[in-house]
């Protein structure tokens, strides 16, 4: 009965605090916040007009690496719904939740995904598709792969996961989310199957690329392109001089040509291995994070045709 009594309270005093610092036409809509700028391009699809988005890692932002300010835990702290990436990419946001003092719902937008685990092999990470249950059945406590949203079945399930939470959370609009979901779903197939049909006519024995983190094992496992890079899973670890090495050899071995930068990675590595192979940067994917309104991946769906037709002019030039 306490419980009960004292959700009321704060229930009132966080509607309170809403009608109180955002504009009227703002109050009947729901405050939803995103971690990363991909995550957020999903919500505004699926939200459309009933939501007011907010976005903790902005354009070009690393999400591996942020620290949370106190203007995030006073956005959270006001928020209807969270939605995060999960598998271990944003370890930043329970502490951030704990600090808010929010306690709604935290979405994962990447849940019944098939995650990839890492795995050691031949001083570069190498990557074996694994279930997520089957992982957590045997109680291991492997490293996953965070970055799904580089496949876009990856994205249908998170766009999908997302509609879900939307309307729980706001039943009144409950078919307006889904039928947007609906429609922005009937894109990500059209772009999938056009990807396809770009992306098929590379042969075989070049499809190997260079990037400077693991954030591409998701869109290899896609499109059959073996990715390669001298930084693992997270922006947070640094390669030792005998890696680079043994890439640098891999590169010459199988004739890798294409390599590219990321929009959220210092360039130095990957500009490095270019010099030693005496080949040359193909350009920049756009791997954790989308591109402000100007940039060429404003949003999930421009990323990812940038990207594809990117690594497409690598391998045909
Ligand atoms: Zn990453």
């Amino acid at each position: 009965m306490y419980r009960i009594s004292r959700h009321f309270f704060l229930a009132a005093l966080a509607t309170f605090a809403v009608a109180t610092t955002t504009p009227s036409w703002a109050a009947d809509k729901l405050n939803v916040v995103t971690t990363f700028t991909i995550l957020g391009d999903m919500a505004r699809n699926v939200g459309g007009e009933h939501i007011v988005l907010t976005t903790l890692v902005g354009p070009n932002g690393d999400a591996h690496v942020y620290e949370p300010t106190p203007a995030d835990a006073r956005v959270l702290a006001e928020a209807d719904i969270v939605l995060v990436n999960g598998l271990g990419f944003e370890g930043w946001i329970d502490r951030l939740v704990k600090a808010s003092g929010y306690n709604g719902p935290v979405v994962v937008a990447s849940k019944s995904i098939s995650a990839l685990k890492a795995e050691e092999d031949r001083g570069h990470k190498h990557y074996a598709a694994e279930a997520l249950a089957e992982e957590a059945k045997e109680q291991h406590h492997g490293e996953l792969d965070p970055h799904a949203w580089q496949d876009l079945a990856n994205g249908r399930l998170y766009v999908a996961n997302i509609a879900r939470a939307l309307a729980a959370a706001d039943p009144a609009h409950a078919i307006h989310y889904r039928h947007r979901a609906k429609a922005y779903d009937g894109r990500l197939v059209a772009l999938d199957r056009e990807i396809r049909s770009r992306l098929d006519t590379i042969p075989s024995d070049r499809r190997k690329v260079i990037t400077s983190h693991d954030a591409f094992r998701y869109f290899g496992r896609a499109y059959s392109i073996d990715f390669f890079a001298p930084v693992g899973l997270s922006t947070e670890s640094e390669p030792s001089a005998g890696e680079v090495a043994a890439l640098v050899r891999q590169m010459r071995d199988k004739g890798i040509r294409a390599l590219f930068v990321e929009n959220i990675t210092d360039p130095r590595l990957v500009q490095q291995l270019a010099r030693e192979a005496g080949a040359v940067i193909g350009g920049t994917l756009y791997s954790d994070s989308l591109s402000g309104p100007t940039g060429p991946a404003p949003t999930y769906l421009d990323m990812f045709r940038h990207n594809a037709s990117e690594i497409a002019r690598a391998f045909t030039s």
